[in-house]
């Protein structure tokens, strides 16, 4: 029987919000009657955060709080707290309650009702700056084109049936993109439409260099469109080359042949270019490449209130 619910929170430096946004979700979820169970997963925060979190769970048995060994990024943590989720379904939500607890009993009910993936989207986008929803929309369409997946309007916030953890758990990649890999792995999927509030307190968590190398890894881990960029322009240079090299040879014959420095540099300017971005280009998905040989662990636990023995020495020391 489907019942019980996981919800995951990947908390980092917000110990100023985050016992108010559990226990307000801990609230919605109760007075729905929906039996759940919460992971934290602290992301190596400098805060005050881990103690929030063992208070939380001391205060609350439902609350399970785990804490990374360091900052390992949203993503690490959303791995870490989906590995930990016990329930039959599973929840992901930013922990300053830009996803709204609100909409959680209605992803329960279609889920029940047969969905094993529901994804909150987008209504509006809350507040951001001109240059950030400028930056997104670009992504977006850079990487719907390229690999044929539409996120715009998706967000992290998803509702998980078993099924489709044990699904993306298989995915063997080192580093993840939760959001277009819970879309891959297909399913009965439903969505549930939510307005982005305002942040709970304090300022993104996430810089924008932050941003947009999360941007570059999405597309170079979803797509290999660039790659085929780079044997269409050598298609369009060789096809350049026959046609110049044709009138460069009849003018010769003709003995018309013209003093062309200006084609000559251009074309060498033109070519070293398109070679060192290619290079460029390949020499990313090299670097990726590497990081998944490499193998190594997605993230590293340091401290977990479900071991008690060691979260209490954690706190003792
Ligand atoms: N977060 C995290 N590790 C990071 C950055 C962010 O676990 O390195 C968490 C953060 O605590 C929050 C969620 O990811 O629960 C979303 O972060 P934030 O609200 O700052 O991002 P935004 O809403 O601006 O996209
Ligand atoms: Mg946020």
């Amino acid at each position: 029987m489907k019942q019980s619910l996981s919800v995951v929170m990947p908390v980092y430096n917000e110990g100023a919000i985050i016992r108010a946004g559990v226990l307000r979700t801990h609230q919605v979820l109760e007075q729905a009657g929906i039996p759940h169970d919460f992971v934290l997963v602290d992301d190596g925060s400098c805060d005050d955060t881990w103690p929030q979190l063992t208070a939380l769970a001391d205060d609350l048995p439902v609350v399970r709080a785990v804490r990374l060994s360091r900052n390992f990024g949203k993503e690490g943590a959303m791995v870490a707290g989906l590995d930990r989720a016990q329930g039959d379904a599973a929840v992901l939500m930013d922990c300053d309650m830009q996803h709204p607890p609100e909409a959680l009993p209605e992803m329960v009910r279609l889920w029940r009702n047969g969905a094993q993936v529901v994804e909150g989207k987008k209504r509006t986008r809350g507040r951001e700056s001109l240059l950030h929803r400028w930056a997104a929309n670009g992504f977006y369409g850079l990487l719907r084109r390229s690999s044929g997946i539409n996120l715009r309007d998706a967000s992290d916030f998803r509702l998980l049936d078993r099924s489709a953890i044990e699904a993306w758990k298989r995915m063997p990649e080192r580093q993840t993109f939760f959001r277009a890999m819970s879309s891959w792995v297909g399913f009965e999927r439903a969505q549930v439409a939510f307005d982005v509030a305002d942040r709970a307190g304090g300022t993104s968590r996430f810089s924008l260099a932050k941003l947009l190398g999360l941007a570059l890894h999405a597309i170079v881990s979803f797509s290999a469109a660039p790659l085929q960029l780079v044997t269409l322009a050598g298609g369009v240079l060789l096809t350049l080359f026959v046609l110049l090299g044709a009138q460069t040879l009849y003018m010769k014959a003709v003995g018309r042949a013209v003093a062309g420095f200006t084609t000559v540099i251009l074309l060498q300017l033109i070519i070293g270019g398109i070679l060192l971005v290619g290079l460029g280009i390949i020499g990313v998905y090299i670097a990726k490449i590497y990081e998944e040989v490499k193998g190594r662990p997605r993230y590293l636990v340091r401290a977990d209130t479900a071991d008690k023995e060691e979260a209490g020495d954690d706190r003792v020391r």
